[in-house]
């Protein structure tokens, strides 16, 4: 075998091994791939290197043994970017696959979170309360809702700034996330309204954990007048019914726990209503 020929079935095994290691990838990212979109263009991708790597082998083969001492002219040699750009073409598609799947990732996280809080925002805490709901129904067990909403919030930010009204907001938020159980959902409905789903618990049982929030809340929230006055939360509860349709269900909870809520509004604040049976 001539140099040329040393040298043309070195380029061939270079490209061949990149297939394999594209291979590697495309086949770990098959495997990692969730159901659905990504893994018929995976498949596809794997059928090109298959194919590629084939074709690389064969020609390589007929260039250098078959075709022992024709010397292998130029043009042979510019088949050589072609049979590149097979592996490198897939590595860069998969790498445009991982990108594009962390940033439809982000966005899922993002269409779902509250981004002051950081809490699931009210399409987030409606679906987390939907599966939580529906085991509940399964194993028989009671679920119910509380709404908090701040006490005079509006002049938390009129007298002390936007930025001291989100710390606020900021502070609920923690209070809800440290004081609750595993299984407990939470939310920001919006403003500086609140909602927690506690699966397991009667409307009895919720209202002695609106009360321990409550009391949390004014412990672990500092007001932005200082240490003089409290931010206070009112609160509404109510039951959910144990059959029917599991997002009407929520849905009606959510509406007798802000009737509940406005009916502690209207008695004065700072307090806990239970949503009439
Ligand atoms: P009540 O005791 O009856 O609940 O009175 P309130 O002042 O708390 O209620 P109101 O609904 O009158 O005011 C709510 C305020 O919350 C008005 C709005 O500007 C403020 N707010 C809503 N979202 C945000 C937010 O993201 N950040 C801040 N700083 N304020 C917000
Ligand atoms: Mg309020
Ligand atoms: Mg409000």
């Amino acid at each position: 075998m001539t140099f040329a020929d040393q040298a043309f079935l070195a380029a061939r095994l270079g490209i061949g091994m990149l297939c394999v290691w594209a291979m590697v990838v495309a086949v770990a990212r098959y495997r990692a791939a969730g159901p659905g979109t990504g893994k018929l263009v995976l498949r596809q991708l794997l059928a090109v290197l298959v194919l590629g790597i084939v074709l690389i082998a064969f020609d390589a083969w007929d260039n250098t043994i078959v075709r022992q001492g024709d010397p292998i002219n130029i043009g042979t040699w510019l088949w050589l970017t072609f049979d590149a750009a097979v592996p490198l073409l897939v590595l860069a598609a998969l790498e445009m696959m991982a990108e594009r799947d962390a940033i439809m990732a982000q966005l899922a996280r993002a269409a779902v979170t509250d981004p002051l809080t950081g809490l699931a925002n009210r399409r987030g805490f409606s679906a987390a309360a939907e599966t939580a709901v529906s085991l509940c129904r399964r194993q028989d067990m009671p679920a119910a809702m509380i709404v908090f909403d701040l006490d005079r919030f509006k002049a938390i930010n009129d007298g002390h700034g936007h930025a001291a009204g989100d710390a606020v907001l900021a502070g609920m938020a923690g209070v809800l996330r440290r004081h609750l159980r595993a299984g407990d959902i939470v939310g920001r409905l919006g403003g500086e309204e609140f909602a927690v789903l506690c699966p397991g618990l009667d409307a009895a049982g919720a209202a002695a954990v609106a009360e321990r929030l409550r009391a949390a809340q004014r412990l672990e929230v500092p007001h932005p007048a200082g240490p003089g006055e409290a931010v206070t939360a009112s609160a509404g509860v109510a039951e959910l019914a144990p059959t029917g349709d599991v997002a009407t269900s929520l849905e009606a909870a959510l509406a007798a726990a802000d009737r509940a809520l406005y009916a502690a509004k209207a008695a004065g604040r700072d307090r806990v209503v239970l949503a009439p049976a």
